[in-house]
């Protein structure tokens, strides 16, 4: 059980509790994690600042990074190609080319975005949908890997962690296909491979919807775990609502 607690506006101990207690109570179990401890810890992202410091450093050193000062105004303008509503618009690029690196030397206080390799297609076996294959530079561009308010982005955090923590095995919502292909190129450039790591395997699941097909979102909460508990259903119809087998 991972805690991905990043977001200092959107996460609190009492949210991380409820949490645990709800999975718990829909009688999900872990081996690890924040509440048990174990051996890759600490479990929760918000203490693992060290680990992500340290992956900005070496890919920065490596050149792998720039830091980019486009304000959301202008990206709102440059975005011309039609992007799925889930997903970052593609960058244009205005930043990659700057000479001014140097001096930046803390991630804090710009954006920092990951330069894709232009044109290399990036190809993974999905264990649920099959073979995927996606273009870096048009399917999605130079991404976001540290937020001017000093916040690692997601990105890079689950890429870190899951090398860290040893994961042999992602299970997550086909939302993410796409953030695949840019985990696998942060993994390379990181050179996990190299260090003993190989990248886990991905099963992407269909999401979970409600009864008119959209996706559950926040504006679902009387769909929430908590909240259906309250109601009084029991874990196993929970469950079977969801889909499971
Ligand atoms: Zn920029």
């Amino acid at each position: 059980m991972r805690n991905e607690d990043l977001d200092p506006q959107r996460s609190r101990t009492e949210f991380a509790r409820a949490m645990i207690e709800d999975l718990r109570w829909l009688g999900m179990r872990w081996s690890e994690g924040p509440d048990c401890g174990g051996s890759y810890g600490p479990y929760s992202q918000s203490e693992r600042w060290a680990h992500y410091r340290e992956a900005w450093r070496r890919l920065r050193e490596g050149g792998l990074l720039y830091p980019c000062t486009c304000s959301r105004k202008d990206l709102a303008l440059a975005a011309s190609a039609p992007n799925d509503a889930d997903d970052e618009p593609l960058y244009p690029g205005t930043c990659r080319e700057r000479d001014d690196v140097a001096e930046f030397t803390e991630p804090a206080g710009v954006n920092w975005r990951f330069r894709v390799p232009q044109g290399e297609e990036v190809e993974f076996a999905d264990l649920n949908l099959g073979q995927q294959r996606y273009l870096a530079g048009s399917d999605f561009g130079d991404f976001l890997v540290w937020r001017r308010d000093d916040v690692p982005a997601y990105q890079l955090a689950v890429v870190v962690d899951d090398a860290a923590m040893q994961i042999t095995e992602v299970v997550r919502g086909a939302d993410l296909l796409k953030s695949t292909a840019r985990q696998l190129l942060l993994m390379r450039a990181l050179g996990y491979a190299d260090l003993g790591y190989a990248a886990p395997g991905y099963f992407h699941c269909e999401l979970v919807r409600d009864a008119a097909g959209a996706r559950l979102a926040k504006r679902h909460d009387a769909l929430s775990i908590r909240h259906l508990r309250e109601r009084g259903m029991t874990p196993e119809k929970v469950l079977e609502m969801a889909g499971w087998p």
